[in-house]
């Protein structure tokens, strides 16, 4: 069978250069003879190939100087401890924007390690918006201001950075990285598991303010120091080597589609093309409010759950992989990450109104 157009959430699809050039160094890495995975972590070549992908990746980002870019295990669901575990450490407070379920999970973890307090939700209409600067209660001691960038499940993106008077911004960048430039300089710490936007599952990207990088609450586990993992240089033990190198060739291909401005002009056109037929359609519809539309996952429904069971079934028999929502909210859900091609979003259009005007 060919490849199809996978729209899946994560894991999800990577560019097929990608995969090409990953294959063709599988047996024999730059004439190290062995695999990216057979190597030592400690080997001159593997040295190379970490250090290459955290150079890329502040280029990339243009990151600045004064943050820490480290490569952990764990998933960015393993952040949601060690943020509370090694930044709500002055005042033992630290506020939360609650915009959906990831964001939901992290809230609820802080709560073990400290004072901390649901500064905004849009809980109340099924996170179909983002909670606006109105509608936020800050706190001036918070330690920080944990906020989900893109919400995956959801299908809804942030317009806006949150005013905190000084107050560092802790983001949730898991569905979001690398899919447009950002400020890096307007965070305290950005975060984010590999598997949508850079790679192979396994790998989690943080990237942290030097001066936020104190001590730890005093029982965090070894593993979950970010200041052990700064002197150690993300070796404290072995590093997730395979997914660290695949991340370079990643930052490798978004550097060949025009850095990060280029992939937003990419990401823009191939939402745009989604979101224009489902504006024009009185068959489907999406809940998100326009301002709060997400680049990366669109969901939409037909308004009727046999008729969307119908619709997924009639995707599947086509080629089109995980259009099905999550579990938890239901309807249709498209993810198109960077990888996803213009033709994927064409052709899952046609799929859309040839259905349409079948079941109209
Ligand atoms: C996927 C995702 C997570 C969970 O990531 P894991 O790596 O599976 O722990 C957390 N936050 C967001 C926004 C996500 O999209």
């Amino acid at each position: 069978m060919s490849r199809i157009f996978n729209f899946s959430a994560g894991p999800s699809m990577m560019p097929e250069s990608v995969l090409e050039r990953a294959a063709k160094e599988m047996l024999n890495y730059a004439d190290s003879g062995m695999s990216v995975m057979e190597m030592s972590h400690r080997s001159k070549v593997y040295d190379k190939i970490i250090k290459d992908a955290e150079k890329k990746l502040r280029e990339v980002m243009a990151i600045p100087d004064n943050y820490k870019v480290l490569f952990l295990q764990g998933g960015a669901t393993m952040q949601f401890s060690m943020i509370p575990l090694n930044l709500m450490t002055k005042n033992k407070k630290a506020d939360y924007i609650v915009s959906g379920s990831f964001s939901g999970k992290a809230y609820k973890e802080a709560k073990k390690y400290g004072d901390v307090h649901l500064a905004g939700t849009s809980r109340e209409d099924n996170f179909s918006h983002i909670a606006t600067q109105e509608e936020l209660t800050l706190r001036e001691d918070a330690d920080y201001l944990h906020i989900c960038e893109n919400n995956t499940i959801f299908g809804t993106t942030y317009n806006y950075l949150p005013e905190t008077n000084g107050v560092p911004i802790v983001s949730d960048m898991s569905s979001c990285i690398l899919s447009k430039p950002v400020d890096v300089a307007k965070y305290g710490m950005i975060y984010a598991g590999a598997q949508k936007n850079m790679g192979p599952a396994g790998l989690t990207v943080v990237i942290v303010r030097e001066d936020l990088v104190g001590e730890p609450q005093e029982m965090t586990p070894v593993m979950l120091r970010y200041d052990e993992m700064v002197n150690n240089d993300s070796m404290y033990n072995t590093p997730p080597t395979y997914a660290i190198y695949m991340l370079g060739l990643m930052l490798d291909w978004v550097e060949s589609m025009g850095g990060l401005k280029g992939m937003e002009a990419h990401n823009e056109k191939k939402a745009g093309i989604l979101y224009d037929y489902l504006d024009q359609s009185s068959f489907y519809k999406t809940n998100v409010v326009k301002e709060n539309r997400s680049l990366m996952n669109v969901t939409f429904t037909t308004g009727d759950e046999e008729m969307d069971a119908k619709f997924i079934k009639a995707s599947v028999e086509k080629k089109f992989s995980n259009l099905k929502g999550h579990r938890s909210v239901g309807g249709m859900r498209a993810s198109i990450y960077n990888a996803m091609p213009i033709e994927g979003v064409e052709a899952l259009v046609a799929f859309m109104k040839e259905f349409e005007a079948q079941n109209a």
